[in-house]
């Protein structure tokens, strides 16, 4: 056998041979041969299979003693203040209180330390985007920026920087799913399958392709190259947004704010935000709502359809959730992040009887998946692993001394975890070339290598049982049942195959309307009191909530994901809920999944033949902080629906940007923000708001 060899290369790189023209895009093996002829990815891997091995990013974090004697509170009364002000989670109270005790740095500790905060920034009007600057707006002398730039510039440009922050995040993570697509149609990965068919040729009919005659396999890779150009601008215009009632696609044309291609949203709005572009705030604005709708009907729906796509559409499926579901005889793995590629694969790799056993050998009776935050909604919708909790439980999962690992993608995980990790045997395992983070233990995970480095991943967290100590292990109180995996599909589904049930009842008065409770914690905010609040008065006043993201979380957590929360509701909803078995609170999945949310109110809205500003429904995020949820409010505004927020985004400092958005913008998109921190004056403003769209449509 004539076996040359052609690379040696380490773990993760991307490198191209000229010789023979091959891209080698993280294949695992090391050194990779030819046998007579090019050899494919998939030959070279299974020749090759050899597990990969992690790259420790920087150095090993250690917090010392020192800086945890100078965190640790020694007063008692002082430690149950803050407990209280702190969480209404109550299993996380006990862990919130011996990280205090014990000095463990957490979020809320780095908030106070950050206190007070600088009123400029608060307000939006100071800016560090040149080096002429940093300018501040003072008045009433210091007016203009040193390029000029007046106050309703500098917070209209922060805002679009945001607005095109949180597009990109989502739209990148749905082009990640995309392409995983594209890559299984291409046989270019074997770790990955279509697990819904049906869906997958829906969605190929709305993009025109012929699906006759064709497998799965080869729909997936036209379908992964259409969706691919969903980012250009090729065709100026994504196919995603005729799923909106003919009317509101109408407004968005008139107002000139259908985006043109994903990335290309993006891209102008960075450029626009540059000194010297851009220089009427309500370009800038208007542009954001492009933007925004960008990610919504774009690579968020991209994300959450193709999700579904290969990892199954969800259906009503029950679990567990909250810190307790971790378990002290088992090897502890949460996966935290977004994008459901990795976890998915990690659920079978712990699946894997080799690595049973080994969990087994190290003296654990077996391993125990608990998700977090968005990653762990995807799996929990899919396939009812339980979840721990959501952001501001990131932290405290490793305080209980449980946990082998936390496996990380991207987004929302706080860069100090492994912090925070190195006061346990906790590893923190990174997995995204786009995420890499000191301290931790870097896999760089691709589609094509993705099984074997699930199964690595899993092995050290197995491995890693022998360092635990069981002395301080704390898991508290009991987990709580929850109720998942509403997607439209699924809610169709419990009423029989159509909305119409839904919207006869709504047309009754026995649902008033529905509300997106969306987003994230935020420390501003007592962890989970604004989302729990909001929804209890909002059920209280026969309003459907559905949720997404850490609000879902919440929810679960204060046990209203359960059917038996039916008894919060009012007398009508109630009845609803006990005659279908559902909460009336329906977890409909992550932050990208607000696009079902999207997806609800335009079904409603083309079943009715009205655009979605008329129908009663509404949006709030109460404890949001991310650039991607105001992203998610602008789509949802855009789109015609009411959003109120409990935390003031950085506007203040521009009264005409404060007036467009929570009164102009109902001249132009017939929708508006609204600002409210407390989440009882927030439901009384949102059910007001119902009531004006019933009467608007005679119901
Ligand atoms: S862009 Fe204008 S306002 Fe911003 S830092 Fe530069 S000079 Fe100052
Ligand atoms: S809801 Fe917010 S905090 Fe939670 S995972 Fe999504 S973006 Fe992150």
């Amino acid at each position: 056998m004539d076996r040359t060899l052609l690379f040696q290369n380490g773990w993760g790189k991307t490198i191209a041979c000229a010789q023979d023209r091959v891209l080698i895009i993280a294949c695992p093996a090391r050194n990779i041969y030819r046998d007579g002829g090019l050899p494919t990815i998939q030959n070279r891997c299974e020749s090759m299979a050899e597990e990969p091995k992690p790259q420790l990013i920087r150095e090993k974090l250690d917090v010392c003693e020192l800086d945890r004697a100078r965190m640790s509170l020694l007063n008692p009364a002082l430690i149950e203040q803050k407990k209280e002000e702190r969480t209404i989670d109550e299993n996380a109270k006990p862990i919130l209180e011996l990280t205090m005790r014990e000095g463990i740095e957490t979020v809320w500790d780095r908030y106070e330390m950050q206190q007070p905060s600088c009123k400029y920034c608060l307000a939006g009007i100071s800016c560090a985007r040149c080096t002429m600057g940093p300018c501040r707006i003072i008045p009433p002398n210091r007016i203009r920026g040193v390029c000029g730039a007046d106050a309703d510039l500098m917070v209209s440009r922060n805002l679009l920087d945001t607005i095109a922050t949180g597009a990109a995040a989502h739209s990148d993570h749905g082009r990640d799913i995309a392409e995983t697509l594209y890559l299984l149609g291409t046989g270019k990965t074997r770790d990955y399958a279509v697990a819904d068919p049906e869906k997958l040729r829906k969605i190929c009919k709305e993009f025109a392709i012929e699906t006759d005659g064709k497998s799965p396999v080869q729909l997936a890779a036209g379908l992964g190259s259409a969706l691919l150009d969903e980012y250009g601008m090729k065709r100026n215009t994504l196919r995603f947004l005729d799923r909106a009632p003919k009317a509101t696609r109408e407004i968005w044309d008139k107002l000139g704010i259908s985006p043109r291609g994903i990335d290309r949203e993006v891209v102008d709005s960075m450029h626009r935000i540059q000194m010297g572009v851009g220089a009427d705030y309500v370009n800038i604005l208007l542009q954001g709502l492009r933007t925004s709708l960008s990610d919504g009907w774009g690579g968020s729906m991209i994300g959450t359809e193709i999700s579904d796509v290969l990892f199954g559409t969800p259906t009503i499926t029950s679990s567990m959730m909250n810190l307790a579901v971790l378990k002290a005889d088992h090897v502890n793995i949460s996966v935290h992040g977004h994008n459901p590629m990795l976890s998915e694969v990690i659920v079978n790799a712990i699946a894997d009887p080799e690595m049973q056993a080994l969990a087994q050998k190290y003296g654990a009776k077996g391993i125990n998946l608990v998700g977090m935050c968005c990653t762990g909604s995807e799996l929990l919708m899919r396939k009812g692993i339980p979840m721990t909790g959501n952001h501001l439980n990131q932290e405290l999962i490793i305080a209980t001394g449980a946990l082998e690992a936390m496996v990380v993608d991207y987004q929302c995980i706080f860069p100090s975890l492994p912090r925070t990790a190195s006061c346990y045997h906790t590893l923190i395992i990174s997995t995204s070339a786009k995420a890499t983070i000191p301290g931790s233990y870097f896999f760089d995970f691709h589609a094509e290598n993705a099984g074997l480095t699930a199964k690595a991943i899993v092995r050290m967290a197995v491995e890693n049982f022998r360092n635990r100590n069981p002395a301080r292990v704390i898991i508290p109180g009991e987990p709580v049942p929850v109720m998942s995996g509403f997607s439209n599909e699924a809610i169709k589904g419990a009423l029989g195959g159509s909305f119409k049930p839904l919207i006869d009842l709504i047309a009754a008065g026995k649902i008033r309307g529905a509300v997106g409770i969306v987003g994230c914690n935020n420390p501003h905010v007592k962890h989970d009191y604004g989302h729990i609040t909001l929804a209890k008065e909002l059920i209280r006043r026969n309003i459907l909530c559905v949720e997404t993201g850490c609000a879902a979380i919440a929810s679960g957590k204060a046990g209203l994901l359960r059917p038996e929360a039916a008894s919060l509701a009012g007398d009508d909803l109630r009845a609803v809920c006990e005659s279908l078995k559902i909460p009336p609170v329906l977890h409909m999945g992550s932050c990208v999944d607000n696009s079902r949310i999207l997806v609800l109110a335009a079904e409603l809205g083309n079943a009715l033949n009205v655009p979605i500003h008329k129908l009663p429904i509404a949006g709030a995020a109460p404890e949001w902080y991310s650039q991607k949820a105001v992203s998610i409010g602008a789509y949802f505004v855009a789109s015609g629906v009411y959003t109120v927020l409990g935390v003031m985004p950085h506007i203040s400092g521009s009264p005409a940007t404060v007036k467009l958005l929570t009164e102009g913008l109902n001249g132009v998109v017939n929708a508006s923000f609204a600002v409210e921190p407390d989440p009882v004056k927030a439901a009384v403003l949102i059910s007001d708001h119902i009531e004006r769209k019933r009467t608007g449509l005679g119901i």
